[in-house]
């Protein structure tokens, strides 16, 4: 090949690694990716909120049977006490009190209903989001998996063009390709032009009959007079 062809090769070589490195870098499947573990750590923050709530749920119930638990103890033991009083007074101040635990045992009783609901549907909304979470674990798993056997076909496809272009520019005379190297980082990549017969590829600026005259004497490559891009004159295998 000649300078010409290699130095366009070389150019569509690093503008093709140029776009498969953004694709990898913009690989839909990762801000899907992305997005999900942000949803995840949402719904595991949820998680931390609701079992706090189930835990003051749980500790309500439980309340309700110590203190009813209570109420029945003492109770009892008024009930003992009871069997060997003798005078009116003790008897009737036992009785006060044996009122006293019925109606707070009514109090419990009333509580009680509504504690155990809220406990119920904390526990089912708790169950809800375990088996949300659940299947949010096996989505993020499968895409990091589909993630990464995409990244690698586009990381074997760059592997593969990074070697291609290290043979290439192992071909070229060093003061070319670091002449290439300059313009392409002036020009974003776009450093070659062909000559189509009186007009740069790229610049489309036509040129002058002395510019072409010089342009006769030069090798298979120049400077394009406008725009100094490299000129390819001959492209010929
Ligand atoms: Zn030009």
């Amino acid at each position: 090949m000649s300078l010409g062809a290699d130095l366009l090769a070389l150019q569509d070589l690093d503008l093709e690694l140029e776009r498969t490195t953004k694709e990898l870098q913009e690989l839909p499947i990762l801000s899907e990716l992305a997005k999900k573990r942000a949803t995840y750590a949402k719904l595991k923050s949820e998680s931390t909120k609701i079992l706090a709530r189930r835990k003051d749920a749980e500790i309500a119930v439980g309340d309700l049977d110590d203190a009813e638990r209570s109420c029945h103890e003492k109770i009892a033991g008024i009930q003992n006490k009871q069997a060997t009083l003798t005078d009116y007074r003790s008897v009737q101040d036992l009785e006060i009190e044996l009122s006293l635990l019925a109606k707070r045992l009514d109090k419990i009783a009333f509580d009680r209903p509504a504690a155990e609901k809220s406990l119920e549907d904390i526990k089912q909304k708790e169950d809800q989001l375990t088996g949300y979470i659940k299947r949010f674990e096996q989505a993020i798993l499968s895409d990091a998996k589909t993630a990464r056997e995409e990244a690698e076909v586009l990381q074997g496809r760059i592997e593969a063009s990074r070697q291609k272009r290290e043979r290439l520019a192992s071909k070229l005379p060093a003061d070319t390709l670091q002449k290439y190297e300059q313009t392409s980082r002036r020009f974003k990549g776009i450093a070659v032009e062909r000559l189509e017969g009186k007009i740069p590829s790229v610049c489309r600026t036509v040129l002058q009959t002395a510019s072409m005259d010089q342009l006769r004497h030069a090798s298979d490559i120049a400077e394009c007079p406008y725009c100094h891009r490299i000129l390819v004159l001959n492209e010929g295998e």
